[in-house]
């Protein structure tokens, strides 16, 4: 029960309790009985005694002691009449004090309930007080007390309905609490401590926990820091000293430089922060950007068969698993746009040049992995390199901006979604988010990733890839992330 409501609540538990008294002091006590009979008893007796002994004259002892015994006989009837009028007088007196405490806990409780249930959004469903004025009534008929009784009843209810109301109301906020975190803070008003070492800024790692609430700890391997870890209940980010590989949430997310402990403290590179862990601790974007049309594409084609592993090339099943997302997010009622539709080969530029003429909201660039050695196997998403930041396969730091910079938050949350929707769907190797300069997603005009849905080098995944099933996987995997992205965009 809410507090504000608690109080009212009471005040109608009292007013049904005065009230109840009221009617009990009426019906429950008997009244004497107002017609006093002018001839008691012993008078009775005596005239007809008299009567009896008409022939006989009373003694002058005979009248005085009759008189007397007259006398006593009108002071006791006046002390009797006396005590009824005063007990008639009482009686309007408890009424009137019952019908006054009635009207102000009734004025107080209507009051109090009309603010609650205003706050409840429930004021019509409570009754209004009784119209009549039961201040200036000198008495209260029984059938009024009841009536009144009756309105305090309905009132009590109206009001238990109105906290009951309040609740539900209550407990939906707390739910959507839950899920548009009141912990999502702006950026710009975090209070974080900073550093620079080799030209990179750095925050502080312990004020980053704080102001998401978050809890931090060190990690340790052979009895030495390894990391650190932020968390709370739903969210789990891991930093390494040693590399740039850590995991948000169990994912695998490659950050721009590792952990620095710098005087016994840990920091995480500034660009990391706002780039890679800020959207991914986030409830919601914020900024407002929509997933209406995606544009989806099928790596390589017509002249470029991409890797090729005996008969198997990457250009066909690129576009086979494109087809089929493109499919399953048409039915969904998404818009989707094609690169390519068939075995033709847009030049990266074509690409780049169809994505600035569509505005699409998304693109999602889909290819398969290739490696040397047969060794290699699973998943990788990629996203555009933050400007300050270095691509996960080198060292070198991203100077020039590319029009997909201004989405790499929305691109970082993305890739993390698709990661993980992919290795859940398939149970496959995550090889993490990643990030390179790879000229499509740099040069989008929207959040974009690249998918590497495994690797056409290893002999058992390239078996998977030319799979329906694997395909279907994959492209239920990406639908995931996307329901997860849907739910992070405002
Ligand atoms: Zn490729």
């Amino acid at each position: 029960m809410p507090k504000k409501l608690l109080p009212s609540f009471l005040a109608a538990c009292a007013l049904l309790a005065s009230v109840t008294v009221a009617a009990q002091t009426v019906t429950d006590i008997p009244l004497p009985d107002v017609t006093v009979n002018p001839k008691p008893a012993a008078a009775q007796a005596t005239v007809q005694n008299t009567a009896e002994a008409a022939n006989k004259l009373p003694t002058a002892e005979e009248i005085a002691a009759e008189r007397a015994r007259l006398e006593r006989m009108r002071a006791a009837l006046a002390a009797e009449r006396a005590a009824l009028e005063q007990y008639k007088a009482d009686l309007v007196k408890r009424q009137q004090a019952a019908a006054a405490a009635a009207a102000k806990a009734n004025a107080e409780a209507d009051a109090k309930a009309a603010a609650d249930a205003k706050a409840a959004g429930s004021a019509a469903s409570i009754p209004p007080p009784p119209k009549d004025d039961p201040v200036s009534a000198k008495t209260l008929s029984p059938e009024e007390l009841q009536r009144q009784r009756q309105l305090a009843i309905e009132r009590a209810k109206a009001i238990e309905k109105a906290i009951a109301t309040q609740k539900a109301a209550d407990a939906k906020k707390a739910a959507a609490a839950q899920t548009t975190s009141p912990k999502d803070k702006d950026v710009a008003a975090m209070k974080l401590r900073k550093i620079t070492q080799n030209k990179v800024r750095y925050v502080h790692l312990r004020d980053v926990a704080v102001n998401y609430g978050l809890t931090f700890a060190y990690t340790k391997k052979n009895n030495k820091v390894s990391g650190a870890t932020i968390y709370d209940k739903t969210r789990k980010a891991v930093f390494s000293i040693s590399g740039r590989d850590g995991t948000v949430n169990g994912v695998q997310v490659y950050f721009l430089y590792p952990m620095l402990i710098k005087n016994n403290e840990p920091y995480i590179s500034e660009v990391d922060f706002l780039t890679c862990l800020d959207p991914l601790l986030r409830y919601k974007t914020p900024v407002k950007l929509g997933m209406k049309t995606i544009m989806i594409d099928a790596g390589h084609g017509g002249t470029d068969p991409g890797a090729v592993n005996g008969s198997h090339k990457e250009k066909v099943y690129t576009l086979q698993i494109a087809k089929r997302l493109q499919t399953q997010l048409e039915k969904l009622g998404f818009r989707v746009i094609m690169t390519r539709t068939g075995d033709t080969y847009p030049t990266l530029q074509d690409r780049a040049a169809l994505c600035k003429k569509y505005k699409p909201d998304l693109y999602i660039s889909i290819h398969c992995n290739s490696a040397t050695s047969k060794t290699p196997a699973g998943i990788e998403t990629y996203r555009a390199v933050p400007v300050g930041g270095t691509e996960t396969k080198g060292s070198k730091v991203k100077t020039e901006k590319q029009s997909a910079n201004e989405f790499d938050a929305n691109s970082s949350r993305l890739a993390y979604e698709i990661q993980k929707g992919m290795i859940a769907a398939t149970k496959g190797t995550d090889r993490g988010t990643r990030h390179q300069a790879i000229y499509v997603i740099g040069n989008a005009v929207c959040p974009a990733v690249l998918v590497e849905v495994g690797y056409l080098s290893n002999a058992d995944e390239v078996k998977k890839i030319a799979s329906p099933d694997y395909q279907n996987k994959i492209v239920s995997g990406i639908l995931a992330g996307l329901a997860g992205y849907g739910s992070f965009l405002r």
